[in-house]
């Protein structure tokens, strides 16, 4: 099954929709942290791009933010697939991935089989390693 043209753009609506979402959680998140965290640690002093914030707040653990921006880049990675018109094939198999997956999470770069078959490669990052 390939993705037609009304799914494209239902799909396009949901990545344009959470990465305006998205942007504003980290923006708020990132001032948050700021102003807690970097602030306190270096004396207050930064002067860099939305780009390195995301990855500072990483540094400072933020999960929530991290989250948030791993999500982000995500999207808009998937953004990119859409102007290729690469978008909705799996990165490991090729295969379709399938429109009830996308629509839950546009971002995916892997159809279910792969992404599991990734996850248990790297290890589960939500569970204990013992
Ligand atoms: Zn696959």
């Amino acid at each position: 099954m390939s993705l037609n043209e009304k799914s494209m753009v239902v799909l396009k609506g949901i990545i344009a929709a959470r990465l305006a979402v998205l942007r504003e959680e980290i923006g708020a998140g990132t001032a948050r942290a700021r102003d807690e965290s970097y602030g306190a640690l270096t004396g207050g002093v930064v002067d860099r791009g939305d780009e390195a914030s995301a990855d500072l707040i990483a540094d400072i653990g933020n999960a929530e933010v991290t989250r948030d921006a791993r999500e982000l880049r995500a999207l808009e990675a998937a953004l990119e697939r859409i102007a290729k018109g690469e978008y909705g094939e799996c990165a490991d198999c090729e295969q379709q991935i399938s429109y009830e997956r996308l629509k839950v999470e546009p971002g995916a770069p892997r159809c279910i089989a792969c992404q599991r078959m990734a996850e248990q490669r790297s290890g589960q990052p939500n569970e204990p390693r013992l």
